[in-house]
């Protein structure tokens, strides 16, 4: 088979891949972005997209923020609600118009994903492959080959946005699974849930479910995403079944069952796995870069993955050029990538684990939520937390944080 010819193949057109493409446009490089779906597609998720996606699609382009904030359907989410295992509860607000703080939204992954791949299917310079599955991946001196279902690709470097089962990680990284580093989720769209707090998106930390949570996400004519997330490795060393612990809760939850009793489920239990940022992991290597899933950039305290897929697409859309530029694609060069994605992300996504760590007992989640609800400046830095704020994320490790927390 004669390979098409490309400077770069990006595999997958989900947040990650269509950022990188939409960022390369129009810089005099061939750009091909395959993707396995067709869109509008479904992609199993919580579908909130926070204040930090906003943020991203603002720096990506004011116009297209404009153009998401016109065009998506979707729901505005005004705040977030942690329930506590001993169902006492805190509201944090991420939006504020006086103080200039964005308000997140619940926007499905068909809406959503389909708009940023209409952003870039038409785009100078990329060309773009629906229901091409990408099975195989290699790299010899001089190029990559890329092999799909359909055609054989050649370009000068491969870009992995390909998710969380990245084809191109399996072939061309050495990163594994690794549980303690990875969470398993379940989806199920519902109608006619009840009792939300308007705007609010909730995140239920119960015993049993620590570190992870379920969450009940409402959404536009009266549906809801509903779903659960845990830790790989509590799931295999507790032997449970997530999907009877999510009809569990759903049916006997004391905080739960009245909300679902006329409520219907629209669909079956979907899963999907999210892999996580807690811990450093090599991103690049000759000829190739990971971003988003595929790079395991999911924080591990919100499992929020889009915003930093979109970031990861953004800085390495940058890399590129330079690589370009310099008519490097060799790994060392490629280390540049990966320093500069965990520059930009690594104190979040610690600070994050070490809230993942710390919240997964239950008498510390009950104590920091007691504390938050009385303590005005806990709960600003909450807001800004949320707002991936990393100025604010640096104060949460500060010892006077711990002091406010403990003694005021
Ligand atoms: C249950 C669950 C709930 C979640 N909830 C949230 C949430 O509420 N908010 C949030 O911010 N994040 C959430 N996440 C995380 C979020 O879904 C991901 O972090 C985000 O989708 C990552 O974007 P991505 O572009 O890296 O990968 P993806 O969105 O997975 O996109 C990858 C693309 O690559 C394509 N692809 C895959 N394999 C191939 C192949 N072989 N050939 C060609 N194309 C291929 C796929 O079809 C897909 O279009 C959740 C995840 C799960 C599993």
């Amino acid at each position: 088979m004669k390979p098409e010819l490309y400077d770069v193949v990006i595999v997958g057109a989900g947040p990650a891949g269509c950022t990188c493409a939409y960022q390369l446009a129009n810089k005099g490089l061939k750009i091909a972005l395959i993707e396995k779906d067709e869109f509008p597609r479904d992609k199993i998720c919580g579908d909130a997209l926070s204040p930090d996606v906003i943020n991203q699609l603002r720096r990506m382009n004011p116009e297209l923020l404009e153009e998401f904030l016109e065009q998506v359907e979707k729901v505005p989410a005004h705040g977030i609600r942690f329930v506590a295992p001993n169902h006492k509860f805190l509201d944090i607000k991420f939006s504020d118009p006086d103080q200039n703080r964005t308000a997140g939204f619940i926007a499905t992954r068909v809406v959503f994903d389909a708009f940023m791949y209409n952003q870039v299917k038409d785009k100078a310079g990329i060309d773009t492959f629906q229901k091409h599955e990408v099975s195989d991946v290699s790299h010899t001196e001089d190029g990559v080959f890329v092999k799909t279902d359909k055609s054989l690709f050649r370009g000068k470097m491969v870009v992995g946005a390909d998710g969380a089962h990245s084809r191109v990680k399996k072939h061309l990284s050495q990163n594994k699974v690794e549980k303690n580093h990875h969470c398993a989720g379940l989806r199920q769209y519902y109608e006619n849930v009840s009792g939300f707090k308007e705007s609010h998106i909730e995140l239920h930390f119960y015993k049993d479910l620590l570190p992870g949570y379920f969450w009940v996400f409402p959404m536009a004519n009266n549906r809801a995403n509903v779903g659960l997330g845990m830790l790989s490795k509590e799931i295999v060393k507790h032997n449970i079944n997530l999907r009877e612990k999510l009809a569990d809760i759903i049916e006997h939850h004391p905080l739960i069952k009245e909300r679902f009793k006329d409520a219907k489920p629209m669909e079956t239990v979907k899963g999907f796995g999210l892999p996580l940022g807690s811990k450093k992991r090599s991103c690049s290597g000759d000829r190739y870069l990971l971003l988003g899933d595929a790079a395991s950039l999911i924080d591990p305290f919100s499992g929020e993955g889009i915003g930093n897929a979109i970031r990861s697409g953004r800085i390495a859309a940058d890399h590129i050029q330079s690589a370009f530029k310099e008519q490097r694609f060799d790994a060392k060069f490629n280390m540049r990538y990966d320093k500069e994605l965990y520059g930009k992300m690594w104190n979040e996504l610690r600070l994050s684990r070490i809230l993942q760590n710390t919240l997964k007992y239950p008498a510390i989640s009950n104590f920091f939520v007691n504390k938050a609800r009385k303590n005005q400046s806990i709960q600003l830095l909450m807001t800004s937390m949320l707002d991936n704020n990393i100025d604010i994320k640096k104060e949460l490790l500060k010892p006077s944080f711990f002091y406010k927390l403990i003694f005021q």
